[in-house]
């Protein structure tokens, strides 16, 4: 049974770093106030009441939670405590910094019934690192990532494709480098340039060029298709438009509120650009759940096909799994899949 996930934003909170990148009231949209237990608890009964029989973890979000004063995580957690006990919460998730992670926080959390941690890894590129101001390595995501693979917890790494020094080949290596260290899922934030930050002043100064949208499209196709090899889970790309995040405030960099379908979309338009011939009425099946990302946003899979001449309609099947279309066409029908029947070169990125 799929996992509800009742968000709690902490904001900045327990952070004593300004990334170059980091506006967190930006994107939490938060004013920096802890909740109160009384919050959380009726917070959490108003998600258990919609919930129904399904799995609830609460989650802490936006800020640095291992770096928060001892008293405060404690105080953070406790309201949880009788939850989890009764069963009206399952588990709880945080997320944090490297540099903030040992085994023996890793066994505190533990305790208390966190059950996945979310690490800010960014980029495995220490000269990436250091230009983006992140005040760790990544020998410190390599060590949180096992100590909490040790301590039997689930690890999530983010990581950010277009920082200060990066390149398509680095991003790709930091990929491979926390899927090799065991990460479980992973999530996708291309940099956006927000307003007040270190970030927005190197850009104003032209110091800085950030991924523009197409060219962080094409990146995040690579990196997914390659996490989808590896069977690690890629939970989101893109920030949530919802925290924040709006037109004013992204003032550039590869940004769009849907960029995650925008990515997928573009898996299934590089499938179809490869197995269809030119011309000819086709026949496109695929999992339902996938139907809108291979029309694309506003049918532009569709049209792109239209443009070669190739009247295409996509029908729902749900004997395909999500990663294959069938392609029927008036001489064959062929399943292809979007893992293993494409090969990205990150040189064309
Ligand atoms: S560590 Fe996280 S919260 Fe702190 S400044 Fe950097 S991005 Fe923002």
């Amino acid at each position: 049974m799929k996992l509800v996930t009742v968000p709690f934003f902490i904001s900045h909170q327990g952070c004593p770093h300004t990334c170059v990148f980091c506006d967190q009231r930006a994107i939490s949209g938060a004013s920096g106030v802890l909740p109160t237990a009384g919050q959380i608890r009726d917070r959490i009964a108003l998600w258990r009441s919609t919930a129904g029989d399904r799995p609830l973890e609460a989650a802490f979000f936006g800020g640095t939670f291992t770096a928060l004063p001892d008293e405060i995580q404690a105080e953070l957690l406790a309201p949880l405590q009788p939850l989890l006990e009764v069963g009206t919460l399952d588990s709880i998730r945080i997320s944090t910094r490297p540099d903030c992670m040992d085994a023996d926080r890793v066994a505190w959390l533990s305790e208390r019934g966190v059950r996945t941690i979310e690490l800010g890894v960014q980029s495995m590129d220490d000269t990436v690192l250091a230009a983006s101001g992140r005040g760790h390595s990544a020998a410190d995501s390599m060590n949180a990532i096992r100590c909490i693979k040790n301590g039997g917890l689930k690890v999530g790494a983010q990581l950010m494709p277009g920082l200060p020094g990066d390149t398509p080949l680095s991003s790709l290596a930091s990929l491979e480098q926390v899927i090799a260290a065991g990460a479980d899922f992973l999530r996708i934030y291309p940099t956006v340039v927000l307003q007040g930050t270190e970030l927005a002043q190197r850009y104003a100064a032209g110091t800085f060029v950030p991924l523009s949208l197409d060219r962080g499209v094409s990146l995040c196709t690579l990196l997914l298709q390659r996490a989808m090899q590896a069977g690690i889970p890629v939970i989101r790309i893109g920030l949530q438009a919802d925290h924040g995040l709006d037109a004013e405030s992204v003032l550039a960099g590869c940004w769009h509120p849907a960029l995650g379908q925008l990515v997928r979309s573009q898996l299934y338009a590089d499938l179809l650009c490869r197995y269809i011939q030119p011309g000819g009425c086709v026949t496109v099946y695929c999992h339902p759940a996938r139907l809108s990302d291979v029309v694309g946003m506003k049918r532009v899979n569709l049209q792109s096909q239209a443009r070669r001449g190739v009247q295409m309609q996509a029908v729902p099947d749900a004997t395909l799994n999500k990663e294959e279309l069938k392609i029927q066409t008036e001489d064959s029908t062929v399943t292809y899949s979007i893992i293993s029947d494409l090969h990205y070169s990150i040189h064309e990125v």
